[in-house]
């Protein structure tokens, strides 16, 4: 039975529930009452429910969805401004002995090279992001009990971190890991990781049992349970994820909101982040042979749909998509992109052989991360590479209730702004360091109150003159 506080998948992610939303929203599709007054509800910013959601999913009026996408648009400036936050990838091993048929790294694949990272490659690979100008990592790995320990994470996360290069830092390691114990979440958490994100691919049990045939992954419950173990373990941050194309988009979105609706009810903070994940072609994986693919409007009526049901949780893109899906969403609802991306394990130090690749999915946006930040303000968004929420301990419910009364910006603004200084002063080429100072320069100007906004100057001057004092509010 749906129970949305209960501990069980079977309850927070009810199968019959889902289907009943689906039916509703088939039947109310054309409502336009109810239509208007969902919309209506959402834009008290206070998000909706499943159902609500569903209902706007699936509604195909041409003004009425026109309307959806002006209010998402105006959510997400209301609580992200033009911010967009910029994180890389750093994949660290590809040993799994997991069977999910959609990956590449499954464990019947013989033929693609398995690598795990050392220390010491692990350095050079921090080093070279470090020298792009990244500042937050997603780690990445498979799940392999033997290759990939939780004694070699916690090893990798404190490598990451004390590596200190000219004026680099990586500040913030997010960490995409298999579902695990209530202890090793809590060793996570005392490694310093920003953000648990765990895909949970598909909603769809049934789909989910076939889809993952082998290996521990296997277990649907354990899986989808894993955010419960993670926020017992004291993770507050953590990031939710479907793969589109596994399964039905609408059974996928109801299920994507269900378990932020768990998590809000059960712990008092819900996802952090929400991946917006398409299949995509790679080594021995052809998206075409899965029936569920979504195309390019569907996607970024999701997108908008996420963006209005849950408003103050950070939407991710990864290089899966190509620069142009890429800006059509990003007005709609997502605050963090990766640039100049690998996906193999290794690579950023110097490009794998051919002979040796390693990547999880290919690339469809293979520009650099100047070209990406330079092509960001270019359409006048700020990239951030601001991690000071993270360490100043506004995590969780912390980080929410700031989010949701609107006074997280009074942080977030100037922190882009210094942070982008530095990027520019210390990596970008010249042409993207005159676009990001005009634009630092009448962005400046934004900064909400006087008192704050004289600090922030300050603050730019320094770094202009390179002796920064790494202040952030
Ligand atoms: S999706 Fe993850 S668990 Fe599955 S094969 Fe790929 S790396 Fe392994």
């Amino acid at each position: 039975m749906y129970d949305v506080n209960s501990r069980h998948a079977e309850d927070f992610i009810n199968h019959e529930e889902i289907l009943e939303t689906l039916a509703y929203a088939d039947e109310n599709k054309d409502n336009v009452g109810l239509i208007d007054a969902l919309i209506e509800k959402a834009k008290l910013r206070k998000g909706l429910s499943h159902r609500e959601a569903s209902v706007l999913l699936a509604c195909d009026i041409a003004e009425k969805n026109e309307e959806i996408f002006k209010l998402a648009e105006q959510i997400k400036k209301d609580f992200y401004g033009n911010r967009i936050v910029m994180f890389a990838p750093l994949y660290l091993s590809n040993y799994c002995v997991n069977g999910c048929t959609y990956c590449p790294y499954h464990a019947k694949n013989k033929h693609i090279a398995r690598k795990q990272l050392t220390q010491e490659e692990i350095r050079r690979e921090v080093i070279a992001l470090q020298d792009m100008g990244h500042k937050r990592l997603a780690l990445e790995a498979g799940e392999d009990p033997v290759h990939n320990t939780m004694e070699y994470y916690l090893k990798c996360i404190d490598t990451i971190y004390s590596i200190k290069h000219k004026n680099g830092a990586i500040r913030r390691a997010n960490i995409n890991i298999a579902a695990t114990t209530v202890d090793n979440y809590r060793l996570l958490k005392e490694a310093g990781i920003g953000t648990y994100i765990l895909f949970q691919e598909t909603y769809h049990k049934e789909s989910y049992l076939q889809l993952h045939p082998t290996g521990p992954k296997h277990d649907y419950d354990y899986h989808t349970e894993a955010m419960d173990r993670a926020m017992e373990g004291g993770i507050d941050d953590v990031g939710l994820g479907v793969l589109f194309g596994l399964d039905k988009y609408r059974y996928e979105f109801a299920g994507l909101l269900m378990h932020a609706e768990h998590l809000e009810a059960a712990f008092g903070v819900g996802p952090h982040t929400i991946s917006v994940p398409r299949l995509k072609r790679a080594d021995d994986i052809d998206p075409d042979q899965f029936d569920n693919g979504i195309d390019d409007d569907i996607f970024a009526k999701l997108v908008a749909c996420i963006r209005i049901s849950v408003p103050y949780t950070g939407m991710i893109i990864s290089t899966r998509e190509n620069q142009k899906t890429r800006e059509r969403v990003l007005h709609l609802g997502i605050s963090q992109i990766s640039g100049g991306s690998r996906t193999s394990v290794g690579g950023y130090y110097e490009p794998e052989p051919e002979d040796a690749k390693s990547e999880q999915f290919d690339i469809s946006d293979t520009r650099s991360l100047d070209e990406v930040v330079r092509w960001l303000m270019e359409m006048d968004y700020i990239p951030s590479f601001c991690t000071a929420c993270y360490r100043e301990g506004r995590t969780g419910d912390r980080f929410m209730s700031l989010c949701k009364s609107g006074q997280i910006q009074n942080c977030c603004h100037p922190n882009a702004l210094m942070t982008l200084k530095e990027y520019l002063m210390d990596y970008a080429a010249p042409e993207t360091k005159a676009i990001g100072d005009r634009l630092i320069e009448k962005e400046v100007l934004n900064v909400p109150n006087e008192k704050a906004r004289k600090i922030v100057m300050e603050n730019l001057r320094l770094i202009e003159e390179d002796n920064r004092r790494d202040f952030r509010f």
